[in-house]
C-alpha cells in the first residue's frame, strides 16, 4: 500500500531579495492556518527563513547542514515554529555543505534521501532555496515536485526568469522527472507603477495558468515581521500582506483540489 507523500515545493528564484524567504515562510504558516501538517527547510546559510519563524540560528540544536551530511536523520533536527509548523533550521554552517557536499557520490539527491523519511508526515514540504543556482538550489530541485517562483514585475524580472525555467527543464529531464513550476507569484507589487502593470500582464500573457491569481503588494508590516520573528500572517492578520498571503495559501490548497478550511 502506497504511503501518502507530502507535496515537496520549492521556493526558487536566483536572485536575491525577491521575496523568496518571505513567500516561504508565510506560505508555510497560511498552510498550516489551513490545517495543513508543514515542514520548512531553510536552505539558505543566511538563515533568513529560520529566524523569521522565531527560531534562533545561531543556538538551534540541529541545522539542515547536518542532515545534508548524515549527522543527524530530518525527524530529530527539526523544530517546531510558533503558528504550529515544523521548520529545519539553517544558519553560516550550510555555507560549508557545498564544499563538503562535492566528494560525495549523489550529491545532488541528499536533502531528497533525507526527506524521504518523513514525507509521509506532512501535506507540505517547503524548500526555501538559497539566490543561486548552486548545488544547494539543485538539491531542492532534485527533491521537490513543484516549483513555487516568487518575482517583482520588473523589467530585470524577466530576465532570470528564462535561466530558472532552463535550469528546471534540464534538471526535469536528468534528474527529477517529477519536477513541475507548480506557478510564479506577483510579489511586493505596487499597482502605481505602470511598469509593474505592464510586467503583470505580460507574465498573464506568456505563462497563463501558469501565474497564481493571488497578487502579494508591498507592504511594510510584511517586512517588520521579521525582526520580531512571527510570520507576517501571525504578526499583523488584517495586514493587506497577511491577507494576501493566506489568500495565497487558500488558492494553493483549491489548486491542489484540497479541502479549503476558513
Ligand atoms: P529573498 O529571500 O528572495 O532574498 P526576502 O523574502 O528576504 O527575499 O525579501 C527581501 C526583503 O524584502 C526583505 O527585507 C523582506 O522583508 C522584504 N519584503 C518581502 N516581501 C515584501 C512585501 N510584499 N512587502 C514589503 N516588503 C517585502
Ligand atoms: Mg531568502
Amino acid at each position: 500500500q502506497d504511503k501518502k507523500m507530502a507535496k515537496v515545493f520549492c521556493i526558487a528564484n536566483q536572485k536575491g531579495g525577491v521575496g523568496k524567504t518571505t513567500t516561504a515562510v508565510n506560505l508555510a504558516a497560511g498552510l498550516a492556518m489551513a490545517r495543513q501538517r508543514v515542514l520548512l527547510v531553510d536552505l539558505d546559510p543566511q538563515g533568513n527563513a529560520t529566524m523569521g519563524c522565531g527560531i534562533d540560528k545561531r543556538s538551534v540544536k540541529h541545522t539542515v547542514y547536518q542532515v545534508l551530511v548524515g549527522m543527524v536523520g530530518v525527524a530529530e533536527a527539526t523544530v517546531r515554529a510558533e503558528g504550529d509548523f515544523d521548520v529545519l533550521a539553517a544558519n553560516r554552517e550550510l555555507a560549508g555543505a557545498e564544499v563538503e557536499m562535492v566528494g560525495f557520490e549523489n550529491r545532488e539527491v541528499k536533502l531528497r534521501e533525507a526527506i524521504n523519511e518523513v514525507d509521509d508526515q506532512y501535506d507540505f514540504i517547503l524548500i526555501d532555496c538559497p539566490p543561486a543556482l548552486s548545488l544547494l538550489t539543485l538539491n531542492a530541485l532534485c527533491c521537490a515536485n513543484g516549483v513555487v517562483i516568487p518575482m517583482q514585475c520588473e523589467y530585470y524580472a524577466l530576465e532570470g526568469l528564462s535561466d530558472l525555467v532552463n535550469t528546471i527543464k534540464q534538471v526535469c529531464k536528468n534528474l527529477n522527472p517529477h519536477l513541475t513550476i507548480i506557478g510564479l507569484l506577483r510579489v511586493m507589487y505596487d499597482p502605481r507603477m505602470t511598469l509593474a502593470q505592464q510586467v503583470s500582464a505580460q507574465l498573464e500573457k506568456h505563462f497563463g495558468d501558469k501565474v497564481f491569481k493571488t497578487i502579494i503588494p508591498r507592504n511594510v508590516r510584511l517586512a517588520e515581521a521579521p525582526s520580531y520573528g512571527v510570520p507576517g500572517v501571525l504578526f499583523d492578520k488584517s495586514s493587506k500582506g497577511a491577507r494576501a498571503y493566506l489568500d495565497f495559501a487558500n488558492e494553493m490548497v483549491e489548486r491542489l483540489g484540497l479541502p479549503v478550511v476558513a
